[in-house]
């Protein structure tokens, strides 16, 4: 047999022994698909609400309607849903600047939060959380599951106003939180003190499950429209869904005090993020399937993916561990090279806002920067982890394994 037929074989013998999660993930994926169809009935949503609007945006139908379909379809009492938030960064920094006041502590339970938010907790004078003296704690995590005991003795001593959870991986290797372990975090910290807010960054991790967190019992949750909620076709925006006490509060902060809501024009319209909401179930089903169809080829060929291919998955992420700074570098290249946009360039690492060590990004997509598109990032250091997500049709994904799996055969020999 020549090399490409061992390797289509190989692929086909893979997506036969999937089949068993793919079951699973298409269950999750007509539940999600249920909730977001009723809350789009429920909430009336026509055609006038797709429409933009302009200037300070007073009674814009088209952006409260989005808010109300989206704390439907987290179960909460209220939402904050914007393409005027620039990112995930930025909303969840407009969350936790709402919700914390000086002297209040922040204390994160999952160890680092994300990267680009360490800066936005305890950067020096550039209006950071501890510039405005708010407290920060950390916690790791044991086991890949909440350190419940060095919790409660921090609690005992300290009580944190907010308690973050980072439910995606991030750059580590581990698997994602479930919304039922965060669940049971949330029961234990509100049996200690129920005033203590509990909120999750949700990135990465919407419709990747049945329940969202906020189904779980958390306060708030937060997101970035250009992943997995924006289902490929939001061009930009953030939401942060929870309780109506703390939204308004967040409010506040994202335009201003005793503002809020009331304003915030979007000339371009909302058809995107309702047809993409509307859309987010399947796509994120199908970047399910793109990444466990990546984990268990690359396991076949010998390198180390994490979830296991036929395990639960928490968030969209395959990591792939390479030997070789070389081989990481190559791999993001062929995932840029076989993408529908740019596919002619060449990513390469660089120094990348709110990232400490250089990071090399892939990312062939319609929506810049859009990870919910088949993308992949990795920082430039030991071990060599590439993050791949996204991908909007499985096909897409079949095709991409086929193309790096090649090129990295090939570079082996
Ligand atoms: C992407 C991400 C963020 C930040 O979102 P940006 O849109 O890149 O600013 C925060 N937390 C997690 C877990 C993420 O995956």
């Amino acid at each position: 047999m020549s090399k490409n037929d061992m390797l289509l074989e190989l692929i086909a013998r893979c997506e036969d022994a999937c089949r068993g999660a793919f079951e699973r993930i298409e269950d999750v994926a007509l539940h999600n698909q249920r909730k977001v169809l009723e809350a789009f009935r429920k909430n009336f949503v026509s055609d006038r609400h797709l429409k933009g609007s302009t200037g300070y945006g007073y009674d814009d139908i088209g952006r409260d309607t989005l808010a109300r379909v989206y704390s439907d379809v987290f179960c909460t009492d209220s939402a904050i849903v914007s393409p005027n938030i620039t990112s995930g960064t930025q909303a969840l920094t407009v969350a936790l600047f709402g919700l914390l006041r000086p002297n209040d502590t922040l204390l994160s339970v999952s160890g680092k939060p994300y990267d680009t938010l360490h800066k936005v907790i305890s950067g020096e004078n550039i209006g950071s959380l501890k510039d405005y003296n708010i407290q920060y704690g950390e916690i790791a995590l044991l086991d890949d599951d909440f350190d419940y005991e060095t919790i409660a003795k921090y609690i005992s001593n300290i009580v944190p106003k907010v308690v973050l959870v980072t439910r995606s991986r991030g750059y580590s290797w581990r698997n994602a939180l479930s919304a039922k372990s965060i669940g049971k975090l949330t029961e234990f910290i509100k049996n200690i003190s129920k005033n203590i807010i509990i909120m999750v960054d949700n990135c990465y991790g919407e419709f990747v499950e049945s329940a969202e967190p906020t189904q779980a019992g958390v306060d708030i949750a937060v997101g970035s429209l250009i992943k997995n909620i924006g289902g490929g076709l939001a061009p930009s925006g953030g939401y942060i869904v929870g309780k109506e006490e703390y939204i308004e509060q967040i409010s506040y902060r994202l335009t201003a005090p005793s503002i809020g809501r009331e304003v915030g024009s979007y000339y371009g319209g909302y058809h995107y993020h309702y047809q993409g909401l509307f859309l987010a179930p399947h796509i994120v089903m199908n970047a399910l399937k793109g990444s466990i169809l990546f984990g268990k080829v690359f396991t076949e060929l010998g390198y180390k993916t994490f979830p296991p291919y036929d395990s639960e998955c928490y968030d969209i992420i395959r990591s792939i561990k390479f030997d070789t700074k070389e081989e990481l570098i190559l791999f993001c290249k062929m995932i840029q090279e076989i993408s529908p946009i740019d596919s002619h360039v060449s990513p390469e690492p660089w120094d990348m806002p709110g990232y400490s060590e250089q990071v090399i990004m892939a990312a062939g997509t319609f929506v810049q920067g859009a990870s919910i598109e088949l993308s992949a990032d990795a920082p430039i250091k030991a071990p060599y982890i590439a993050y791949l997500q996204g991908g909007l049709t499985y096909e897409h994904a079949k095709l991409a394994v086929e193309h790096c799996a090649r090129a990295l055969i090939s570079y082996r020999n």
